[in-house]
């Protein structure tokens, strides 16, 4: 059987799937090392949750991305009998350039690199497992598909920052992000509303990333994230839009350096910074703080007034669509989302809500509201099959 290894690489865990190409893709495995350098972990579960591997590795057999890379390629090799024709992996930044995903080779790669400064804290890690298998095994094909890719059909006004032109020339653009679940969303939505899938459609991704994505028939126009995925809504631990006053403040006033700055505003603002609680919606839910209630009703905002701005984007809007984690597993969310989208004619059917239905509006809603759940992994293998079938 020919298989697909779909790779997502983060800060300090390798999460990856493998997907039969045989007839349409199927998934078969998905697992996830985690704790890398620290207290590696390999996990690994069957399409139906069942465990195929639990290892505690030491953090010397582990100590980085290609290392782990490695290890996950020595189980596939000897614990599964498909033939690997291809890894698809997840690459945050393509630059102005990518509009689609590209077969990797020495010189896509130097290219690819050259993006490291756009996304200092992604770009390294995704690229990391990319440069093992180019050693260990050059003959593979592999394949790189861009968070950016689907967004670079924006408008050229959409594109742009009001500061001088060279800046734009040089890369500093409002590229979005969350490219490929948008995309996945799009391919979704035609097949279970076709009829409201070539309109104008809202998709929130709200996961511990969030943003949302204003879809004309099934295209991107505008993003709430720009040039990097700190701007827009307010998430887990990132702060979302913000006056860049605040952070000559924080470097002039405050004498902060700039990498403490970087760290404040990914890792310790959003709704991590706001609520003192933690990042995690459930335990902001559930907790009696004050400030937790306080975090949520920001986010909620935040998302309300950015709803506003795309739906002007857009010139009306005929659906909102919810998905990833928040968006496709909290009815509680929604609803409170779903109450500052009444001015563009939202009904919530809270039956239909609770239960978590693909269309959640009622009947008479003028704006229909749907939750879609999103896959990345599977758009990745996609374009991985695409791409080395061309
Ligand atoms: P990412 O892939 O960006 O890490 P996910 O899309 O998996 O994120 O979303 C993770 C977030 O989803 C968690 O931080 C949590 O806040 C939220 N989440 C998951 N399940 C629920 C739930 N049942 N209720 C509320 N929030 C949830």
């Amino acid at each position: 059987m020919d298989i697909i290894l779909v790779v997502n690489a983060g800060s300090s865990s390798l999460k990856f799937e493998v997907l039969s190409v045989e007839g349409d893709l199927s998934k078969l495995l998905k697992g996830q090392m985690e704790g890398v350098g620290t207290a590696p972990r390999l996990c690994i579960k069957g399409i139906g949750g069942e465990i195929l591997a639990d290892h505690q590795h030491s953090p010397s057999e582990v100590p980085d991305l290609p290392a782990a890379m490695r290890l996950v390629g020595d189980w596939l090799r000897e614990r599964h009998d498909g033939r690997l024709v291809a890894v698809g992996h997840r690459v945050v930044h393509g630059g102005p350039d990518n509009e689609r995903a590209v077969l990797i080779n020495e010189k896509v790669f130097a290219d690819l690199e050259r993006y490291v400064p756009l996304a200092p804290l992604h770009q390294p890690n995704n690229l990391a497992p990319i440069r093992a298998i180019l050693r260990q095994r050059p003959d593979l094909p592999q394949v790189a598909c861009f968070d950016t890719s689907f967004h670079r059909c924006h408008s050229a006004v959409a594109d742009h920052y009001a500061i001088p032109e060279r800046f734009y020339a040089e890369g500093v653009r409002r590229y979005g992000f969350h490219g490929l679940s948008y995309e996945y969303v799009a391919s979704r939505l035609s097949e279970l509303a076709p009829e409201i899938a070539g309109g104008r459609v809202l998709v929130a991704h709200l996961g511990s990333g969030a943003s949302m994505c204003a879809l004309l028939a099934g295209r991107s126009v505008e993003s709430t994230f720009g040039f990097t995925a700190l701007d827009g809504l307010p998430m887990s631990t990132r702060c979302g839009q913000i006056d860049p006053g605040v952070i000559l403040y924080l470097l002039d006033q405050k004498g902060m350096r700039p990498d403490e700055v970087q760290d404040l505003l990914y890792k310790a603002s959003g709704l991590k910074g706001l609520s003192g609680v933690g990042s995690d919606v459930r335990a902001l839910l559930e907790s009696p703080k004050s400030s937790a209630a306080f975090a949520l009703e920001h986010f909620v905002h935040r998302i309300g007034l950015n709803a506003g701005m795309l739906a002007a984007a857009l010139g009306g809007m005929d659906a909102f669509v919810f998905t990833a984690g928040i968006g496709e597993n909290s009815p509680e969310m929604r609803k409170r989302i779903a109450v500052k989208l009444e001015w563009l004619g939202a009904k919530l059917d809270l039956e239909r809500n609770a239960r978590g239905d693909v269309l959640i509006s009622t009947p008479d809603s003028q704006l229909r509201i749907y939750v879609v759940p999103t896959d990345e992994e599977l758009m990745i293998a996609r374009h991985t099959l695409a791409t080395i079938g061309t």
